[in-house]
């Protein structure tokens, strides 16, 4: 089978290799996004795979269907860059790959958590400066004091939840999906409660209609003053501006994001810092505003499992089979 591999990354390429060779499929690769543009460049090719968080607008599946594509295989676990309803109409099946490393995001998470405790950018600044003092950044907390509410307790959440109370951590799970076996190392509770007794909220939900701008300002006002906030998940479920007047005001002791609304502005790309967006100019010049360019899943053992999944996946859809991974209506 010949499969054309959008937007690939260097570091794939020698998964890609490897698993070409173990498998005996011809991979291409093509170093852009899939887009209206270049859709029809899968035409003499049997499957498609993209990584990628630029939207694949309605007309991109008419396109592929002409061009006698059956599916996309997203090397991704995030599919709302996929527009559904065109996709199905022109019976283009896509998969996703769910959980290439729940783990990756969950430690980078935690890494962010513990750069807030201990004060890490002003110290930092600080000692760029030839300021070495203590207060230059202040005291920390330490993680076993602390309560925390994690938002959202699937593949993600779950694996930070467990590090989070291994390490003594108070955990707090908010989700309408139940699963009795993390009742082991957290507390399932409503929203509201645990924004009342966390001193640290993590988002790790889908972008849906319920998790769009669930921090709100109504969000924020029900916080303890001082909370930490991390959002390793979508930009989109933070009002940035009531973000932003919480880290001002000290509603937010901290906060870390690797996603923003409009990263696609600005993030996987070579900008003068006076070029980028203004909000996100004002919120790095932030002490205790840690920004990130959506790096939480970036280790060698995700990259290898997303490119072998999907590539799997691109296989078994084209053949006309069955995958867990597929998206479905
Ligand atoms: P998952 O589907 O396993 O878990 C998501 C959980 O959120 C589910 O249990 C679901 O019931 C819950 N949920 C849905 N709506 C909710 C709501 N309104 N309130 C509370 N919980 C709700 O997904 P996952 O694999 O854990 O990934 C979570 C998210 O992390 C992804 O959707 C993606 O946006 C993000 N992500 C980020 C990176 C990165 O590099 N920064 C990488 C991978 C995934």
């Amino acid at each position: 089978m010949k499969i054309l591999m959008y937007n690939t990354v260097l570091k794939e390429l020698p998964f890609v290799k490897d698993w070409a060779a173990k498998t005996g499929h011809e991979v291409v690769n093509l170093f852009e996004p899939l887009s209206v543009d270049n859709a029809a460049k899968a035409e003499s090719f049997d499957a498609i795979s993209t990584q990628q968080t630029t939207a694949m607008p309605a007309p991109i599946y008419k396109i592929l269907a002409n061009s006698g594509i059956k599916q996309i295989a997203l090397r991704q676990v995030g599919y709302d860059v996929f527009d559904l309803p065109a996709a199905f109409a022109n019976k283009i099946r896509l998969s996703n790959v769910a959980a290439y490393s729940p783990r990756a995001i969950a430690e980078y998470t935690l890494t962010q958590l513990f750069n807030i405790l201990r004060n890490s950018k002003k110290f930092d600044r600080a000692m760029a400066t030839g300021d070495y003092t203590w207060d230059a950044g202040g005291q920390a907390r330490e993680i076993y004091q602390l309560t925390v509410a994690v938002i959202g307790v699937g593949r993600i959440g779950s694996a930070f939840a467990q590090m989070l109370h291994a390490l003594g951590a108070k955990v707090l799970g908010v989700d309408p999906l139940y699963h009795a076996q993390n009742e082991a190392f957290l507390e399932y509770t409503t929203l509201d409660d645990a924004l009342s007794r966390a001193n640290v909220i993590s988002f790790h939900t889908p972008l849906n209609d319920e998790t769009r701008e669930l921090a709100d300002q109504s969000f924020f006002d029900k916080i303890q003053p001082g909370t930490i906030m991390l959002n390793m998940a979508r930009g989109e479920i933070v009002d940035m501006a009531a973000l932003e007047a919480a880290l001002s005001s000290g509603q937010l002791y901290g906060a870390a994001f690797d996603v923003t609304p409009n990263e696609n502005e600005f993030m996987n790309q070579k900008h003068e810092l006076s070029e980028l967006p203004e909000n996100i100019q004002r919120l790095t010049k932030l002490d205790n505003f840690y920004l990130s360019p959506h790096i939480a899943f970036y280790t060698n053992t995700a990259i290898k499992n997303m490119v072998e999944i999907a590539l799997n996946d691109a296989v078994v859809l084209a053949n006309d089979g069955f995958t867990e991974n597929e998206i479905l209506r």
